[in-house]
């Protein structure tokens, strides 16, 4: 399958049956964004989304250093002990941006890439967020027709890449670090907002008693937040992840939110309302990309550019043009 040209639909059958490198391929057709792979890349989607669904989607998001790495290996490989197909993607705003990604190299994950029920996918990159976004979304897709049951998808807190991870996950996981005083200090109200638990790391050595206060601490702040409509009380949870403590009690606790999410209804009405936001957001991304892309608007943009750093029109007025023209070509 490597090296040989398939069709999308040779693909397709691959990566019905968990063909591991035909789900790599298949992501990598997603990644390219080539408009002569649009119908292929619709023949995957399509033909795989019938398949998916059948999964829980785990959002892991930190700061640089706080463990993620060591915590998907640790927390991925628990999983795989208990007879889980693991996928791990991420959405990395940076390495767009920098050309060297903050979430780093996915080998650190040194056990779990050897696993043959897991699925490790380096940071795919773009050009925006929106972009990345919807490969990843895609991407999920794909990793649950080919039979991964848990996915999870780390990010790194910056722009608002959490708020897209979340957007596209059943639960959300916030890594946090004890420090020495204020734990709450510089953490954005959004992200307390969004996180269905909080897990303290490295809660290890002469960690572990500053890691007790902060557990403390962000219980008593998550307090202080409205009931929420899934009826789910976030909780905190203290962790090592570099020496394999406090893993399974998360898993446990995520396996409690299913249950209760799913009894509750919440669960499924959570991914219609994904789906909605999805829809609505590929529109935006296509409308955006069609009108960008368009020849005579590249260089009609330009002009207009000039002409607002010449004084001589209004940021308003040029647009009204420009999209006036979009319209009629
Ligand atoms: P990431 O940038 O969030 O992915 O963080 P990494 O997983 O790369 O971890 C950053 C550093 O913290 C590494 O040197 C890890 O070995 C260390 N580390 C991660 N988890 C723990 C932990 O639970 N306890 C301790 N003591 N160190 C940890």
């Amino acid at each position: 399958l490597r090296k040989k040209k398939v069709s999308a639909e040779e693909l397709l059958q691959a990566i019905l049956k968990g063909n591991k490198p035909a789900l790599s391929r298949a992501i990598t057709l997603i990644e390219s964004q080539q408009q002569n792979h649009a119908k292929d890349v619709s023949t995957l989607i399509e033909g795989c989304l019938p398949h998916a669904n059948k999964s829980i989607r785990i959002g892991i998001t930190g700061v640089p250093g706080v463990g993620k790495s060591t915590f998907i290996e640790a927390f991925g490989n628990y999983l795989i002990q208990q007879g889980k197909k693991v996928a791990v993607l991420a959405v990395d705003p940076t390495s767009s941006i920098s050309h060297g990604s903050i979430l780093g190299d996915k080998t650190r994950m040194e056990e779990l890439v050897k696993q043959e029920n897991a699925f490790i996918r380096p940071t795919a990159s773009g050009d925006s967020l929106g972009g990345v976004a919807k490969k990843t979304r895609e991407s999920i897709i794909l990793c649950e027709a080919a039979g991964f049951d848990t996915i999870l998808i780390e990010t790194v807190g910056v722009g608002q890449s959490e708020t897209v991870v979340h957007s596209m996950t059943d639960f959300f996981l916030l890594l946090k670090l004890a420090g020495a005083g204020d734990e709450l200090q510089g953490i954005k109200r959004g992200i307390m907002e969004m996180a269905d638990a909080i897990i303290i790391n490295k809660a290890d050595g002469e960690n572990e008693r500053p890691a007790k206060k902060a557990k403390a601490e962000f219980k008593k702040a998550l307090h202080l937040y409205p009931t929420r409509q899934s009826e789910w009380i976030p909780k905190v949870k203290l962790c090592s992840a570099l020496y394999n403590s406090g893993i399974e009690p998360i898993w446990k606790m995520i396996e409690n939110y299913r249950k209760i999410t799913q009894e509750n209804d919440y669960f499924y009405h959570n991914r219609h309302e994904q789906n909605k936001f999805w829809l609505l957001q590929t529109i935006n991304e296509q409308l955006k990309s069609n009108f960008y892309n368009q020849p005579t608007i590249k260089t009609e943009l330009k002009k207009q550019l000039q002409l607002i750093e010449e004084n001589k029109t209004t940021p308003f007025e040029a647009a009204t043009y420009l999209l006036k023209l979009a319209k009629e070509l």
